[in-house]
């Protein structure tokens, strides 16, 4: 498997540290809000890498954090540990415990991944009935649930001789690495960076670019809600070790690939790496795999702030539905920066129904898998995952003069890493007994007066049926499950 990794700046042969077996740590949502197509780029990419190793024949062995304490909303794009906790901000706007946010926006995740055909991290596909309580027996982890391990770090780092207590904080101090700005190349004092806010509010910190371990509930935390007694006084973690704590404790001090978004390259994981020097005196992580954004318009980053960030839900409404999402994103590569409009994602729905259309005219009948073409579809995908050369090659087997039977088995084969469900039907609505053909009509109604609580029941109930609703710009088409 070729990938491209950060830290060598180019694509690399991927070699297990285990033969056969790849480790890989995801960093997850951070559940404060419904998630937007830009930060669900990253799932989707990550998930055709997981089918994709799975398909290759390894044993993949994956975990995925949910980040519910400690993420300031400073973090990410200074740097700054004094924000504001997302979490408890979150929970103050919408008047309830940061506990029921985490859970809350956690179901929302569960329910946008399992929308988008996305693998829970250990592998299996996210069970209908799933939510936030039973998670950890799908791989995923959550910070709250990791506080012992993230004190024991800090308490190695700290042995190790890596930190300094102040009154407010026991920090890392970063000019104990010689190499902690491997990343990018900077020098440490170009990423003196949205400090001066932090020097006010922590007199005693030493070196700008100095980061958070331990938070304690002091000052402007004071009333901080989630807290745990530590042996530095009662606080909270910072966002950077949580990952370090979680990754480590569950993959070991050795692991092969950790993915995340271009975003994370200039702090988290920079930090993220210093902390795995500081606890095991060796970096940990073999491969750092990070995915590009999605842009829009203007070429910004996709985000709330700047418009265009639309959630699955919304673009449900606008009639798409969620796998032509998964399309727009299993098209092109995780390295490829891509801009992202309404007009673009028709583009890609008129495509996947294309696809599905021509998979369709083959019949049902299936026949045996062409060796040739699975060791095609393999190469493109040991290429750095380069899924434009898949879906040429789909594009050709289409054409290609096999025997049907055996174009069909072989496209469902492919389906297994690309999951569009190609095996589902487009079903006209006149083949459609009269019964759903009446509760098509209700939930028109029901869309027609915005009442989107008895739309989604009578989706419910149509899929229950065996059918899906695909609402499109021509109004509502079922497909046949
Ligand atoms: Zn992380």
């Amino acid at each position: 498997m070729k990938l491209y990794s950060t830290l060598d700046r180019k694509i690399v042969d991927i070699v297990p540290i285990k033969q056969g077996e790849l480790s890989i740590y995801s960093c997850g949502p951070t559940v404060y809000f419904r998630m937007h197509l830009g930060n669900l780029r990253a799932y989707v990419n990550w998930d055709i890498l997981h089918r994709a190793l799975l398909y290759l024949g390894y044993d993949v062995k994956r975990v995925m954090n949910i980040t519910d304490v400690g993420h300031m909303s400073s973090t990410d794009d200074f740097g700054s540990d004094f924000g504001e906790d997302k979490m408890d901000k979150q929970a103050i706007q919408e008047g309830i415990q940061p506990i029921d946010i985490a859970n809350k926006y956690t179901d929302t995740v569960l329910d946008d991944f399992r929308s988008l055909n996305i693998l829970a991290p250990n592998g299996s596909e996210i069970p209908k009935d799933l939510t936030h309580e039973n998670i950890q027996e799908y791989g995923w982890s959550r910070a709250t649930e990791y506080i012992q391990q993230i004190i024991d770090i800090v308490k190695k780092i700290e042995a190790n001789g890596y930190t300094y207590e102040t009154k407010q904080a026991v920090y890392f101090d970063v000019t104990k690495i010689p190499e902690y700005t491997i990343f990018t190349g900077q020098q440490l004092s170009e990423k003196e960076i949205g400090v001066r806010e932090e020097v006010e509010v922590d007199d005693e910190k030493k070196n700008p670019a100095d980061f958070v371990l331990w938070m304690k509930r002091v000052g402007k935390y004071k009333d901080h809600i989630m807290n745990w007694p530590s042996p530095w006084g009662d606080g909270f973690p910072g966002w950077h070790i949580e990952c370090t704590a979680m990754g480590t404790s569950i993959l070991g001090e050795h692991f092969d690939i950790h993915t995340g978004g271009i975003d994370h390259i200039p702090v988290h994981h920079t930090n993220e790496r210093a902390q795995n020097i500081g606890t095991f005196g060796h970096p940990v992580v073999k491969y750092w795999i990070h995915n590009e954004w999605l842009l829009n318009k203007d070429e910004d980053k996709l985000s709330k702030s700047k418009g265009g960030a639309y959630t699955l839900p919304e673009i449900i409404l606008l009639g798409f539905d969620p796998l032509d999402v998964r399309y727009f994103f299993v098209s092109i590569n995780y390295k490829t920066k891509v801009k992202f409009s309404l007009e673009a994602l028709e583009g890609a729905k008129n495509s996947r129904l294309s696809l599905l259309r021509r998979v369709q005219e083959l019949g049902k009948k299936q026949g045996t898998v062409i060796p040739e073409y699975v060791e095609r579809f393999k190469h493109e995908l040991e290429n750095n995952l380069n899924m434009s050369g898949v879906l040429a090659l789909i594009n050709e087997l289409l054409k290609s003069n096999n025997p049907k039977e055996n174009i069909l088995s072989t496209i469902y084969d492919f389906d297994k890493v690309l999951r569009l469900n190609l095996n589902s039907e487009i079903v006209k609505e006149e083949n459609v007994d009269s019964e759903i053909e009446g509760i098509l009509k209700q939930r028109e109604e029901a869309r027609l007066n915005k009442n989107f609580l008895e739309s989604d029941r009578l989706r419910d109930l149509i899929l229950s049926k065996g059918y899906k609703v695909l609402d499109t710009p021509n109004g509502q088409t079922l497909e046949k499950i």
